[in-house]
């Protein structure tokens, strides 16, 4: 590598673009707001003086690679609204985004237009379904690449807006390993609920309902644990104040990658005096690589998410998910609260193998493996995936306004958004979510390392943590229906100083809690996936 070159890779910057020289360009970024769910934990921001979830990594990863002389601007409307003054300022408008993002990509898209601005979309959402996006200029399909080199090139050439709408759609990839540092300053990471970080894409596996390995691979990509590092510093310069997230699609998907991966996790954390805590995604049998799981402890791994999705052996068969089924599941997440660390969980309803007696039996399940947090869906079958192909050939895909899910389900449709909303709100009870916390403030957390605490003792987070517990006192210690359970937790995690405990249970449970409540009185969706059908254009 040139000096010249290992100065950008640093800096997050990439070389002139192809066709860029000696143009400049203003380009407005803007990341589409969700539809609240309940995992975007929307209910626990004014608690915790946040504004958003997690930063969107795709569009800060082209945010950096813009030529280095183009100035850019970013706005997650999660945050807070595009201004006109932003889209009068801007040359060009780019927008990424995800299937339930759809409609808001589009109102992005109209409102750029009527500035006379040009626009271009990528993202996950567009590369499976470019024909959700009609009226966009420019169309970025597949990943970071010779896509990004000609929509670079054709901003450069004209910021005028095409006659017709152009496609780009990537052949060759940027490595993974030549990514550069997602542009984090742009979106300020204190903001965030969470920070984000990536170490590989794709998964070797195949499920039937995920789009995962026809969008990014099945033979996970990499960066080299360098940029991982230097991904982490600039988080933490930034202000990150809890948790980093790896956004990887299956951390383990490449199990010794990983393992090469983690010795560096540790020595950076060790280093910095362990400013953050990690959490990642990763399949179940992740508790068989028990060497593993001692290094993830060891880089204060505290949460791993696993997709379970079901516990019924026939219906893990049928959605072509095998791999949770040559393991004990139970087992399984006992092995994990061994190291330290919290599962949270996955789970999918209105399966065709589904039926009356299915809510009783997740129930039954969440209760034996003390799961915490889970995420409760209806099945949704999302394109380039082997689902919405069955689905199609069998005719049972139904896009209709206002429905929960596209599925045509075996069971009468009413029944199962029923089933549905009895499981959420009975995993979701006061005394049952904060039961199974127990279990883990007594079965998990104990086995976390000993942390310094000069890493995260930083002015921010002491005010941060102080007013987040003083809000939390009175919105659920004082003003909540549930405050005696609140308070058989936090009177003895109190007395032993264990302030952090504290502060996670009852703002998890707070936002699960109100979310089951609204699910209840039915004012949110049965899946995170099927809002998108309620609001599509
Ligand atoms: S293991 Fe997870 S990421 Fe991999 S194909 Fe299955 S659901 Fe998708």
């Amino acid at each position: 590598m040139e000096l010249e070159q290992i100065r950008e890779a640093k800096s997050g910057a990439r070389p002139i673009a192809v066709g860029a020289d000696g143009v400049r360009r203003r380009i407005l970024c803007v990341f589409p707001s969700y539809t609240k769910s309940f995992g975007s934990f929307h209910n626990a921001y004014p608690l915790l003086g946040v504004k958003a979830f997690m930063p969107p990594q795709g569009l800060l990863v082209i945010a950096a690679y813009l030529p280095r002389h183009w100035e850019v601007r970013f706005v997650d409307e999660n945050v807070g609204p595009v201004k006109e003054r932003d889209f009068r300022w801007a040359d060009a408008v780019l927008v990424s985004g995800m299937h339930i993002q759809r409609r808001q990509m589009n109102d992005i898209n109209r409102r750029a237009h009527a500035l006379g601005k040009v626009t271009a979309l990528g993202g996950p959402s567009v590369s499976a379904s470019p024909e959700y996006y009609p009226q966009f200029d420019y169309l970025h399909l597949g990943e970071l690449g010779d896509a990004t080199d000609a929509l670079i090139a054709a901003l450069a050439a004209s910021p005028e807006r095409p006659p017709t709408q152009q496609r780009f759609t990537t052949t060759e990839r940027v490595p993974l390993d030549q990514f550069p540092v997602p542009a984090y300053k742009l979106a300020g990471m204190s903001r965030y609920f969470l920070a984000g970080v990536q170490f590989s894409s794709g998964c070797p596996y195949r499920c039937e309902f995920c789009d995962i390995p026809e969008l990014y691979g099945r033979n996970p990509r990499l960066k080299t644990p360098q940029q991982v590092l230097a991904e982490l510093d600039a988080i933490v310069d930034d202000g990150c104040v809890g948790a980093v997230y790896f956004l990887d699609d299956n951390f383990v998907g490449n199990r010794k990658a990983a393992k090469e991966l983690l010795p560096h996790l540790i020595e950076w954390q060790k280093r910095n005096k362990y400013p953050v805590e990690f959490a990642c995604e990763a399949t179940l049998n992740i508790a068989r690589s028990v060497d593993l799981l001692e290094m993830m402890r060891e880089a204060s791994f505290w949460t791993v998410f696993c997709g379970i999705e079901t516990p019924d052996p026939a219906a893990l068969k049928a959605m072509v998910k095998d791999q949770n089924n040559e393991i004990g599941m139970l087992e399984a997440v006992k092995t994990l609260n061994s190291f330290g660390i919290e599962v949270v969980s996955g789970m999918i309803m209105g399966l065709d193998t589904d039926d009356y007696t299915t809510p009783d039996r997740i129930l039954e399940f969440v209760e034996a493996s003390q799961i915490p947090v889970l995420t409760i869906n209806l099945l949704e079958a999302l394109p380039r995936t082997p689902l919405y192909r069955r689905l199609q050939a069998e005719g049972r895909l139904i896009e209709a306004e206002g429905r929960e899910s596209n599925v045509d389900f075996k069971l009468p449709y009413e029944d199962v958004v029923g089933m549905w909303r009895r499981t959420f709100c009975t995993a979701f009870a006061p005394e049952a979510i904060y039961r199974r916390f127990r279990y883990n403030q007594e079965h998990t957390y104990p086995h976390r390392i000993e942390i310094p605490p000069t890493g995260k003792l930083k002015l921010a987070n002491l005010w941060r943590g102080l007013s987040t517990l003083a809000k939390l006192v009175v919105k659920v210690g004082m003003q909540s229906d549930y405050r005696d359970v609140f308070w058989r937790m936090a009177k003895p995690a109190l007395k032993s100083g264990d302030i952090e405990t504290v502060i996670h249970v009852s703002l998890v449970s707070h936002h699960m809690i109100s979310f089951a409540r609204e699910a209840e009185a039915g004012y949110q969706g049965a899946s995170f996936y099927s809002q998108k059908l309620a609001q599509t254009s």
